[in-house]
């Protein structure tokens, strides 16, 4: 039976919180324009570019990830302009709809829920672009509602070949998980949000801008106030916020930001490697089937598919038996799969226990003998052994 406080989060977000991280949100709060809190402004800019590879300006939002993927759209792009959009998920779809909210004109290229973008559709569509009217490449890299990964690398090399076009990129579920290098991939707008891999509670989001995203943004006419990024930045210059932040999430974020910076990227990146290695591999072992191409699995969602049972009653019964809450499909995908999160404060024990609690439901349901839980969990072992 289910003891008080004692739910482990196991999906894409809200991600668990670390006890230092907890301790800083219950601080006082301090005045936003008080010396103390630039200070804080200016640290934690330096880190968030730590995070993200960049030099570019990495600027904090009080909102969530959606939020900051808007803000990077409204900010640079004008009415009527033509972008692409990547859709193979329900981030993808919510990109779709903003864009068109905004009265652009969207090109939207697709691949089915599960399966990564593919980028040579990409390619195909920018190279033949030759009057240069494509303003914008949208897409998600790490898709949360399939745990698919999309080839960001590979795509974001050929919207540097356009020249014009920026890319606009959903990294809410990426950064802080796998290899993100901003500058290196010449990504110009990064989208990210506090409640996933930055292992704090929802209410920020960060949004990475480059030379040219700013220098797109000096005639875009999108309407917007207060998502305007050019506010943002210039109360940047003096470590400060246009508007009210949410103080004590940045307090958070602080801690957050050292604690990473602590354990290292090389670290971070492997240990998320490492759980989705035992996840997927235990998951095929318990006869059951990853919903997402196997060799695009994304760093910190794992789409498992359900064939005989119903997943919202399994999910369902992993959260009263063991209090572990895991994510339900979306769309048509409810019922059918269930989502588990393996991002941001996550350790091997908390991978161990996800394992043991899906492999028990399964035998008491019958579908498994105990032997096969074993075989799963020493398969994942043999990942979480290999640091
Ligand atoms: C969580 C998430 C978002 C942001 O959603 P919010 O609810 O606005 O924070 C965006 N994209 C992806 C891929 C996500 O997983």
């Amino acid at each position: 039976m289910a003891i008080q406080q004692k739910l482990s989060l196991m999906i894409p977000g809200p991600t668990p919180v670390p006890e230092k991280v907890l301790e800083a949100l219950g601080r006082h709060p301090i005045g936003h324009r008080s010396k103390d809190f630039q200070d804080l402004v200016e640290i934690t800019t330096k880190n968030l570019q730590w995070l993200h590879q960049t030099e570019n300006d990495v600027l904090t939002i009080t909102g969530s990830g959606t939020a900051a993927m808007e803000a990077g759209i409204i900010s640079t792009l004008n009415r009527g302009d033509k972008v692409i959009c990547g859709e193979n998920g329900k981030f993808g779809q919510r990109w779709v709809k903003v864009a068109k909210e905004f009265g652009l004109e969207v090109i939207t290229i697709n691949a089915e829920w599960g399966k990564p973008l593919n980028p040579e559709d990409f390619k195909t569509v920018l190279e033949k672009d030759i009057n240069k009217e494509i303003k914008a490449v949208i897409l998600t890299h790490s898709e949360t509602s399939t745990g698919v990964i999309n080839d960001l690398k590979t795509i974001s090399s050929y919207i540097r070949n356009h020249n014009k076009a920026l890319s606009i990129i959903d990294c809410v579920t990426s950064i802080g998980a796998c290899n993100v290098p901003v500058d290196e991939w010449g990504l110009d707008i990064v989208a990210s949000g506090s409640q996933k891999g930055y292992m704090i509670p929802p209410g920020l989001s960060f949004v990475s801008m480059s030379k040219k995203a700013w220098q797109a943004s000096e005639n875009s006419n999108l309407p917007k106030f207060y998502l305007n990024l050019k506010s943002y930045r210039k109360s940047l210059s003096s470590n400060s916020n246009p508007y009210t932040p949410a103080v004590n999430l940045v307090f958070a974020l602080d801690e957050s930001l050292k604690m990473m910076k602590e354990e290292g990227l090389d670290k971070i990146f492997k240990r998320h490697e490492r759980h989705k290695l035992a996840i997927s591999e235990a998951a095929t072992t318990l006869n059951l089937k990853l919903f997402a191409d196997e060799k695009h699995l994304s760093p910190s969602v794992t789409a498992i598919q359900l064939e005989k049972m119903d997943a919202e009653n399994f999910r369902k019964t992993i959260k009263i038996k063991y209090d572990i809450l895991l994510a339900g499909g979306q769309d048509h995908l409810k019922g059918k799969i269930f989502r588990v999160g393996h991002l941001g404060y996550i350790n091997d024990r908390d991978i161990i226990s996800v394992i043991t609690a899906i492999g028990n439901t399964l035998v008491e349901q019958n579908e498994i003998s105990t032997e096969k839980l074993g075989e799963a969990l020493s398969a994942a072992s043999c990942h979480l052994k290999a640091i």
